[in-house]
């Protein structure tokens, strides 16, 4: 009976290949100049239009901001490279008051990490992460379309956020930086990987949020509006975590997702995201265990104050269950005591990690999916794909599962690989900066 509970989160080959006919189809609309107002996967163009060389060189600072963490970067390329960084935590009250709030605390931070490190004398280039929707109108431009995860700061929507943070740092009047660059995690972690690797086309982030950016030719970019010089290509954030927000993928969401999205700051928004990213994967099976208590079927049909709390149940739980041996369910039950249950079976155990794994599974499957429409879109003989995030770097199976699936979606004679890539949002902010002072990005 919880097998037959959990089998609505299990993907056929079948729908798996009808989400990837869609996204295709949802990414052309987005590309495409009459639909792209309609479309819900945006497909941005970045302004990025080269990749690193290897050869990029120099002091650079990068400022990190949309995982997890807010980070301050000091970054050294070259035949020796260095980082040196620091994390600074954005109080949930900034994360979802107004605008002035979040980039006075950014300029607050990078202040504080410029004097403590004295780099004040030096005019340092620096490349801004922001992981968000944002409509680029230039390598320093960059309008946020909409908040997505956990931030909603008021005024900022629809503003370009390097001029917001040009503000900040002005009000302050200490600190002497030169933005050179703002980018997306995915393009960051893109060119991270690009830097030694020539033939990476595609970054993926499956993290706290998730995304995936590539290269696109630039006469498949119907708004382009840029140089079209030498080379013909731009990278595309595509910000396929709003697939699905206009009901394309109703067919294969459950009550869980319904829930979820209902109880989310952004309700009818990122429903892929929701499915897919750390910030949610949680919560859904946390959703499937309280169901599976509720029928009796787990616990001796006893809950937890604290199973029934929104968001009690981490992502990084998934991760930790399902790393136990088989057989031995040390971290679940260690898990399952932290949640108030002292004596589960081990019926209970097999059944809790069954939820994870249907879960994990899932996002696994989707991710993939989404890769695959964007390899075969490139269509290369051999491809690789930078990924980073919490998700994929965290969890036992997500990279063979995804590898499985995709594998199984390409077209027959593409080769590729998912490769970890070190550091996306620093050292790719780095890079981004780095590479945009040569001509065609200028
Ligand atoms: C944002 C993307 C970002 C992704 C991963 C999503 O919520 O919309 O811009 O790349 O999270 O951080
Ligand atoms: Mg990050």
């Amino acid at each position: 009976m919880v097998k037959e509970i959990c089998q609505e989160l299990i993907l056929s080959q079948e729908v798996l290949e009808e989400v990837c006919d869609c996204l295709q189809e949802e990414i052309n609309k987005g590309l495409a100049k009459d639909s792209n107002p309609e479309a819900t996967i945006k497909c941005f163009p970045t302004y990025v239009r080269e990749l690193p060389n290897g050869k990029e060189h120099g002091r650079f600072l990068a400022l990190d901001l949309g995982g997890t963490n807010f980070r301050v970067l000091l970054i050294q390329l070259g035949d020796k490279c260095t980082m040196d960084s620091r994390i600074y935590a954005v109080p949930q009250p900034i994360m979802v008051g107004p605008g002035d709030g979040l980039f006075g605390h950014i300029a607050d931070c990078l202040a504080s990490f410029i004097k403590e490190r004295n780099l004040g004398d030096e005019l340092l280039p620096l490349g801004f992460t922001f992981s968000f929707p944002c409509k680029q109108e230039g390598l320093t431009k960059a309008r946020l379309a909409h908040w997505t995860k956990g931030f909603k700061c008021e005024g900022v929507e629809g503003r370009d956020v390097v001029e917001l943070l040009k503000k900040a740092l002005a009000k302050r009047g200490d600190v002497k930086i030169k933005i050179c660059a703002v980018l997306n995690d995915t393009t960051g972690t893109l060119m991270s990987c690009a830097w030694k690797n020539s033939n990476c086309r595609i970054g993926l982030i499956v993290g706290t949020g998730t995304n995936a950016c590539y290269m696109e030719k630039l006469e498949k970019v119907e708004l382009w509006d840029g140089a079209t010089d030498e080379p013909n290509q731009v990278v595309i954030n595509t910000e396929w975590g709003a697939f699905g927000d206009n009901g394309c993928l109703d067919f294969v969401r459950t009550e869980y997702d319904d829930n979820i999205d209902r109880e989310s700051i952004n309700p009818g928004k990122q429903l892929f995201e929701k499915m897919i990213s750390g910030m949610y994967m949680g919560e859904i099976a946390r959703q499937v265990l309280v169901r599976l208590v509720s029928e009796g079927l787990l616990f001796g049909g006893y809950t937890s104050d604290f199973l029934l709390e929104k968001g009690s149940f981490f992502t990084k739980y998934i991760s930790e269950i399902e790393s136990d041996k088989a057989g031995d369910f040390n971290n679940c039950r260690a898990i399952l005591e932290e949640l108030g249950f002292n004596d589960a079976t081990d019926t209970d155990c097999a059944n809790v990690r069954h939820v994870c794994e249907c879960t994990s599974r899932r996002a696994a499957f989707l991710a993939a999916a989404g890769v695959s429409v964007l390899l075969n879109r490139i269509n290369e003989e051999s491809v690789s794909v930078a990924v980073d995030g919490s998700v994929y770097r965290f969890h036992p199976h997500f990279h063979n599962l995804m590898v499985k699936q995709i594998s199984q979606l390409i077209k027959p004679g593409i080769k590729f690989d998912l490769m970890l890539s070190e550091d996306g949002s620093g050292r790719g902010a780095a890079l981004v900066a780095a590479v945009a002072s040569r001509s065609s990005m200028r």
